[in-house]
């Protein structure tokens, strides 16, 4: 019966790796989607900020022009060089603040120029992977759906197999079986057939003349006889 229980667990355990690994496929480029719509996101409300601090600074320098023609009327009403120079110095100072404020508003630009780049950049990252998803996620769950049925099948031939076992040994099998990936092994040329270690003669021969089931020394592996696959085919 363990002949005939161990491919189909190996079989159901390939099975097993495949369905993570389609499903793997599918989140990968969905997480890659979630992120660059965060980024996207995150990038919209930077530009909002900066685009309204640039507006309270384009603000600023209106005020700033206005003070700027206040103060050159106030300059042909001077009546003498210490008001004339106080009005200068008035202009001068103003005329500094306006150049700060322009400065600022033309890095301001310069900011959402590059926002506005890399938010189309990402527009267009993201567009690749909706498209990816729609083109994978049809044949990913046809294809998922395919292994699971092939699964539960071979899953439900197995536990027939399984069945017919004696309870404590298919305890021990599944036991073996949870911690190597496999819980049994074919005796064959005087080797465990799973991690190749040769078997002791005498409990090789134990094996062969009684065919009781016994441990590989080595991996502990239930060790069995293929008698088909240890002789060769008769021709
Ligand atoms: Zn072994």
């Amino acid at each position: 019966m363990l002949k005939v229980l161990v491919p189909a667990d190996e079989e159901i355990r390939k099975l097993d790796l495949e369905l993570v690994k389609e499903r793997d496929a599918l989140e990968g480029v969905k997480k890659d989607l979630a992120n660059v719509r965060e980024k996207i996101e995150q990038e919209r409300q930077q530009y909002d900020v900066i685009e309204a601090d640039r507006g309270a600074r384009i603000q600023e320098g209106r005020v700033m022009q206005q003070q700027l023609e206040r103060s050159r009327e106030k300059l042909n009403r001077t009546r003498n060089e210490k008001e004339s120079n106080a009005v200068q110095r008035e202009l001068e100072e103003t005329r500094k603040l306006l150049r700060d404020v322009e400065d600022a508003v033309g890095k301001r630009s310069l900011e959402l120029d590059e926002l506005r780049k890399s938010i189309i950049d990402h527009e267009e990252q993201e567009a690749g992977f909706i498209a990816r998803i729609g083109e994978t996620e049809g044949a990913v769950s046809a294809r998922l759906q395919q292994i699971e049925a092939e699964r539960s099948e071979k899953a439900r031939a197995r536990d027939e197999i399984a069945k017919k076992l004696p309870a404590p040994l298919l305890r021990k099998y599944d036991q073996i079986r949870a911690k190597r990936t496999s819980g049994a092994a074919r005796l064959e040329g005087g080797r465990c057939k799973a991690c190749n270690m040769s078997i002791p003669p005498q409990l090789s021969q134990r094996i062969v003349r009684a065919d009781v089931l016994e441990p590989c020394p080595s991996c502990n592996r239930l060790l069995y006889i293929d008698a088909q696959a240890s002789t060769p085919p008769a021709s």
